[in-house]
Order: structure tokens, then C-alpha cells, then sequence
């Protein structure tokens, strides 16, 4: 039976170290603070918002919020994003996506400064990653590696499979654990014998969007199984895993809820810290 990795016990403790950092800045002047952008009235959106304000409230970091109506075009946004680029006080930008069908996410992402860019998203961020420079990681993938690390489980000359090439999750996890000396593959919706493929792996990374498609025949015993995935169905959040198959066979799981999601959430308190501390010294 797999080891489950708790990711709220896990990020309630990264979030108690990123409260250190913020309690060390504030004796030194700095207030760390976050912008938050919200365009429309989604609910999901919304509610991701809210959990993020609060815990920067719990942190100690100071959140502002700026809700914007749906009908907000292309360039008001992008004036939004260039007065807070300029605000010394803001140390961090989250413009939360999914926009709203008329606006142009990749614009916006490349309009943030990138001293400012605690999701991650923007191409410098991620092509010093690539480089293997520092700077910020997006907030999923480097969640992840948390939970490894904090689980003793060293990625070093493991075969690695990443099933999901998105730019937020499946490519910079992928080159994350390449930086971690794992053999990588990344596999897609045009991976020909996804489940054999899926098998060969130590460990597996879930980042589908598809509920419960990782069953246990894709699942090599006493590997360690990641699932990235939030699937709203009718039986409420599950994963892209399935959990009650996968666990039996495998030697570590996330749960969904409860697993990759909340660590996604404490990383990005991580990175506002950390752009702040830049900002401060
Ligand atoms: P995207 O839709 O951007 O990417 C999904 C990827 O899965 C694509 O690369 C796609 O392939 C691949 N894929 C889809 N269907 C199949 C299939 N049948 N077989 C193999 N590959 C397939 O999603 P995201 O990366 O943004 O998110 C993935 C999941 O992670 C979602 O459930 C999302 O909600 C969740 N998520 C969770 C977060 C968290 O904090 N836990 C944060 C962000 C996302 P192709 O490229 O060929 O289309």
C-alpha cells in the first residue's frame, strides 16, 4: 500500500516558513505584497482567489485585490498590470487565468515584469528555468518537487514520466526533474501506448485534466504517482489518478484533494516572498 503524501500537512508547513520570511522583512521595513487581478465573475476563479488572499493573510503578507468587470478590454488590463509593475510596494502580480475569451492571456503574461512574476508564467521566468538559471518556478511543478524533497524520494537517475505537456504544468515539471537527474519523457494526447509507456516509469506525473484516466495498469509497482490533476465531477474533486486502483500498486501517492493543490498555493507565498526579499536588499 503506497505512502500517501499529505499535501496540506506539507504546505502548512512551507507556508510557516514563507511566514518567517515575511516576519524578517517587516522588522526590516518591507511590507511583502501581493496584487491580485481578477477579471470577471467566474466562481472557480473567485474561489482560488479568495483561498489565495487568505493565505496571505496567514503568511503575512499583504494581498490587494483588484476585481475588474468582464467586459475590461485588452489595454485597461494591461495599464492595470504597468501601474503595478511600477508600485514599489507591490512585489508580486497574479493575474488569475482563465481571461475572459476576448483578452490575450499571453500578452498579459508578457506585460508583468518578471521581477514580479511569482506564478512563473512569463518567458523569461521560464526560459531561466530552461537555462537552469535561478529565478521564479511556477508554482505547481515546484510544489511538487517540494513534496519530493520533504518525502525523501530523490529523483536522481529515475525514469520520470510527465503525462501533460502544458506551459504552466507538464513542460516546466518535466525540466524540473531533468534538473533533478531524472530521465524524462513527456507524453501527450498523441503518445502512441500511453499505458506502456506510463508503466516504464519510477516515477509518474499525472497533469491531464481527465478524471481518474491513470488506472493501475499504467502503474509500475513501487512507483511513486503524482496526480496534478482537479476534475469537477458529480462525485465531487477527484484527480487524474485513480486513486483506489493506483494505491495498492504504488509506493507514494498524492490524494486529490488534499495533495498537489494546496503545495501549488503555498509555493506561490514562496515566490512573493522571495520577489520581495529581491526588492528589499
Ligand atoms: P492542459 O489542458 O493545458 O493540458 C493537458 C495536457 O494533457 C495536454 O498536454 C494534453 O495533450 C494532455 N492530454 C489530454 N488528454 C490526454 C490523453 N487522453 N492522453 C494523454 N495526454 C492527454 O491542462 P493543465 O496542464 O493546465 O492542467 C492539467 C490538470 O492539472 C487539470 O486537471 C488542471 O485542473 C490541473 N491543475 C492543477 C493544479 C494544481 O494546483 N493542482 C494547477 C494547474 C492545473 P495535448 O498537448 O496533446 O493536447
Amino acid at each position: 500500500m503506497a505512502t500517501i503524501i499529505d499535501g496540506n500537512a506539507l504546505a502548512a508547513a512551507v507556508r510557516e516558513r514563507a511566514a518567517v520570511g515575511a516576519r524578517s522583512l517587516r522588522d526590516r521595513g518591507l511590507t511583502p505584497c501581493l496584487a491580485v487581478v481578477l477579471v470577471g465573475d467566474d466562481p472557480g476563479s473567485a474561489s482560488y482567489v479568495r483561498m489565495k488572499e487568505r493565505d496571505c493573510a496567514a503568511v503575512g503578507i499583504e494581498s490587494r485585490d483588484h476585481r475588474l468587470p468582464a467586459e475590461t478590454t485588452q489595454a485597461e488590463l494591461e495599464a492595470l498590470v504597468d501601474a503595478l509593475n511600477a508600485d514599489v510596494a507591490v512585489h508580486g502580480i497574479l493575474v488569475q487565468m482563465p481571461l475572459p475569451a476576448h483578452l490575450d492571456p499571453e500578452a498579459i503574461i508578457e506585460r508583468i515584469s518578471p521581477a514580479k512574476d511569482v506564478d512563473g508564467f512569463h518567458p523569461e521566468s521560464l526560459g531561466r528555468l530552461v537555462r537552469g538559471l535561478p529565478g521564479f518556478r511556477a508554482c505547481t511543478p515546484a510544489g511538487v518537487m517540494e513534496m519530493l524533497r520533504a518525502y525523501d524520494i530523490d529523483p536522481t537517475g529515475m525514469r520520470a514520466v510527465v503525462v501533460g505537456r502544458s506551459t504552466i504544468v507538464g513542460k516546466p515539471m518535466a525540466l524540473l526533474l531533468l534538473e533533478a537527474n531524472a530521465t524524462v519523457t513527456v507524453c501527450h494526447s498523441r503518445t502512441r501506448d500511453l499505458p506502456g509507456v506510463c508503466r516504464q516509469a519510477d516515477l509518474l506525473v499525472a497533469a491531464i485534466g481527465r478524471p481518474k484516466m491513470i488506472d493501475a495498469s499504467y502503474v509500475k509497482p513501487g512507483a511513486v504517482v503524482i496526480d496534478v490533476g482537479i476534475n469537477r465531477t458529480e462525485e465531487g474533486m477527484v484527480g487524474d489518478v485513480d486513486f483506489a486502483s493506483v494505491q495498492p500498486v504504488a509506493s507514494a501517492i498524492t490524494p486529490v484533494p488534499g495533495g498537489v493543490g494546496p503545495m501549488t498555493r503555498a509555493m506561490l507565498m514562496v515566490n512573493t516572498i522571495a520577489a520581495a526579499e529581491a526588492a528589499c536588499c
